[in-house]
């Protein structure tokens, strides 16, 4: 049975004028991955293998959300596998959490092409997926993963490095938010892993004062 709930808006728009808040009929978890698997509603479905639609507790605390699946994901239809995922999978260690402990999901649920940034088009038609998630988590804190994860559930074009560092809220939710780098660029530039690790800590130090 689904479940009715406030539903923050899309990132980009805007509010009718005599409401400033959505109601939405969120489905339940299994009738939100049938139609995430049956999805069409942008051009991404024609070149993915399978989609992602997330994995782990659905009762976590703790959200992690990144930006689309790459090759290894499209084939598994797992997010963060390969060398990013096992990155993550360490950092989650450091925290004392596993995998399973915390939902990892991504702003979209198919692979683009070529792993090309998400066009905004196909990020806005994906996000009421991600956001339908977030209604039936009800996480303590989400963690943005990236530069594109961030900037599309913040709706902002501000950089990385402004973004970090400072607790965020999600739309409307309230629920805080907190951004750092995505695995693969710490695998490219490991002398930034002492920043990503302050970002966790003070995505935890959230969890710890609630
Ligand atoms: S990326 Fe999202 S909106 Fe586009 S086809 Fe896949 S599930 Fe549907």
């Amino acid at each position: 049975m689904g479940i009715s709930r406030w539903i923050p808006r899309g990132e980009g728009e805007s509010a009718p004028d005599e409401v400033s808040e959505a109601v939405v009929e969120v489905p339940g978890w299994s009738e939100l991955e049938r139609q995430v698997a049956e999805c069409t509603a942008c051009e991404l479905h024609r070149s993915r293998t399978r989609t992602v639609f997330g994995v782990g507790d659905r009762a976590a605390r703790w959200m992690i959300v990144g930006e689309a699946p790459g090759a290894e994901e499209d084939r598994r239809g797992e997010p963060f596998v390969g060398r990013s995922g096992k990155l993550l999978d360490a950092m989650l260690l450091a925290l004392g959490l596993a995998r399973k402990d915390v939902y990892i999901a991504n702003i979209l649920k198919c692979r683009p092409p070529e792993n090309r940034d998400p066009a905004p088009e196909e990020a806005l038609c994906c996000a009421p997926y991600l956001r339908s998630q977030m209604a039936l988590l009800k996480p303590g804190i989400i963690v943005a993963v990236g530069l594109v994860a961030a900037q599309r559930l913040l709706d902002t074009k501000l950089p990385l490095a402004r973004l970090r560092g400072q607790i965020h809220r999600y739309g409307d939710t309230g629920i805080p938010l907190v951004v750092t780098y995505h695995p693969a660029y710490l695998l490219r530039a490991p002398l930034q892993k002492k920043k990503a690790w302050q970002d966790l800590l003070l995505a935890r130090s959230v969890l710890t004062e609630s």
